[in-house]
């Protein structure tokens, strides 16, 4: 049911894992179907040198998390805010239907991880 794309990504998540002394942090949960998503994000010059997350959640929503920091890595910041949900599903192939919100966390917590950087500065 998931794409093979889908599948690549949640066997073997790109960057997961923690940044203690990150620029950004963006928190996203989704209690209807328990998915909680964490994102740290390292900015110079306006770049996105690097980015990690933390995840509690389902095949779909760490497949979202790990090909959006895979797109999201080296970005401005402008470009990584300009990242929509549709980007990341058409990135992965798409998702099961009844999955495809799990794909708003990524976004989502990006966002917000954004937001925390620019509060901070
Ligand atoms: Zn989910």
């Amino acid at each position: 049911m998931y794409q093979e794309r889908v599948l690549k990504h949640f066997k073997n998540p790109q960057n997961a894992g923690r940044i203690e002394d990150a620029d950004g942090i963006g928190v996203v949960g989704d209690p209807s179907c328990g998915d909680f998503l964490r994102i740290y994000i390292k900015v110079e010059d306006n770049h996105i040198v690097d980015i990690k997350f933390e995840i509690y959640g389902c095949p779909a929503a760490i497949a979202t998390s790990s090909i959006l920091t895979d797109m999201v890595k080296g970005k401005s910041l402008d470009e990584a805010w300009g990242i929509t949900d549709e980007d990341i599903l058409e990135a992965l192939g798409g998702l099961p239907e009844n999955k495809e919100h799990c794909s708003n966390l990524g976004a989502e917590a990006l966002s917000k991880a954004i937001i925390s950087y620019m509060v901070n500065f």
